[in-house]
């Protein structure tokens, strides 16, 4: 065991013990042992955030990371790049914590897309500064963001965000669609105190062409109050919506998808649904983290991390540190467990994973 940044003490594992590669076959993919192949990465930048959303955050943030521990742009372009080239990614998605609050960003971006010609780069940001930010991030090279919204009732996002931002999270909506990043899909987590604002949010979302996904809330709050009986399920809310929208279902985009996706009112506006709880789409995943310190983690719900930074600051080859890459994706687990007996929830939570 090994004490880390954030305060909390996790199990790393030796990637390169012969152990945790038996079994594996000799593809330079990162398939699982449940025949499962990861093509999307997401890279956490930092823990660091301008929001407090009660469903992620602490109240006073999280334990700050120190500055040395982070990846730099150039360690991250490092490794967007031996995923693209030699692990089978195609997609990075940068998250946190608050992408945005990380002033080298652009750069990150940059180096990405210098090392990874052709991959996919998008944000997920609650979009606090958005608007001044993103000449500069397109221009190194970014191409889609994903933004969070739950509700677009002032005292209501000040309520579940801690913060009186509102004002700000929509400026940065419309400069994403104004400067033509689509499609720009909006998440808004599933909450009990924000479940009667869905059908204002999807009129809303609707009116500004703005694709709308509702996100089932997960037990990765770092206030671990969350409880599966009290949680709002997705059939809940198709209720809610149904009594306001007529609802056509229209399945899932692809298989690894994981929003399900109905027709507004006929089309062509849709919103989605990812019950990432009661309809778990784990049998499917094509993820692979990274976390802000460099360390790899097969699922959000890992127990056991894979440290990288310290093969990229001890002088690891691209080989050494694919290997041990391959080997944390190898043994990834089955699915999330939450409704499992004994399920345990992971030492992290989401805005220090990066969800
Ligand atoms: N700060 C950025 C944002 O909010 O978009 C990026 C990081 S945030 C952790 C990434 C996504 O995780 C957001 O869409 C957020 O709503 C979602 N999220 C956070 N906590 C969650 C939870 N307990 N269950 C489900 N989704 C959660
Ligand atoms: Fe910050 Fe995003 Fe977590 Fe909200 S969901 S606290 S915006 S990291």
């Amino acid at each position: 065991m090994t004490s880390v940044a954030l305060g909390m003490p996790r199990p790393r594992v030796d990637p390169l013990r012969p152990a945790s590669l038996e079994g594996r076959p000799d593809t330079a993919e990162l398939v699982d042992k449940f025949g499962r192949v990861a093509r999307d990465l997401r890279v956490s930048v930092t823990e660091k955030c301008s929001l407090r959303c009660t469903y992620c955050m602490p109240e006073e943030g999280l334990a700050p990371i120190a500055r040395d521990d982070l990846l730099t742009p150039l360690e991250i372009g490092r490794l967007v790049g031996l995923a693209w080239r030699e692990l089978g990614i195609r997609e990075v998605r940068f998250t946190g914590g608050e992408p945005l609050m990380r002033v080298d960003l652009a750069e990150i971006i940059a180096r990405s897309a210098d090392a990874a010609p052709g991959i996919r780069i998008a944000l997920t940001t609650n979009a606090i500064g958005l608007d001044h930010r993103l000449p500069a991030l397109v221009a190194a090279g970014l191409q889609r963001v994903n933004i969070s919204l739950d509700t677009v009732d002032r005292a209501h996002f000040a309520e579940l965000t801690r913060r009186d931002r509102l004002d700000a999270v929509l400026a940065g909506i419309r400069a994403a669609r104004d400067a033509g990043l689509t499609p720009l899909k909006l998440n808004a987590v599933l909450m009990r105190s924000t479940l009667p604002d869905a059908v204002e949010l999807l009129a809303w979302a609707v009116a500004e062409g703005v694709q709308l996904r509702f996100i089932e809330q997960m037990p990765l709050d770092a206030d671990e109050a969350w409880k599966r009986d009290e949680m709002v399920a997705a059939a809940e809310l198709l209720a809610v919506l149904g009594s306001r929208f007529s609802l056509t279902e229209h399945g899932r985009d692809d298989p690894s998808a994981p929003a399900e996706e109905w027709l507004v009112d006929g089309g062509p506006a849709t919103v989605g649904i990812i019950a990432s709880v009661t309809r778990s789409f784990c049998a499917d995943c094509d993820r692979t983290r990274i976390t802000a310190e460099g360390t790899v983690r097969s699922c959000l719900f890992a127990h056991e991390e894979v440290d990288l930074r310290g093969l990229l600051r001890g002088g690891g080859s691209d080989a050494d540190l694919a290997l041990a890459w391959r080997a944390a994706m190898w043994n990834k687990q089955a699915g999330h467990g939450i409704d499992a007996a004994g399920f345990t929830r992971p030492e992290r939570s989401m805005g220090a994973i990066g969800g």
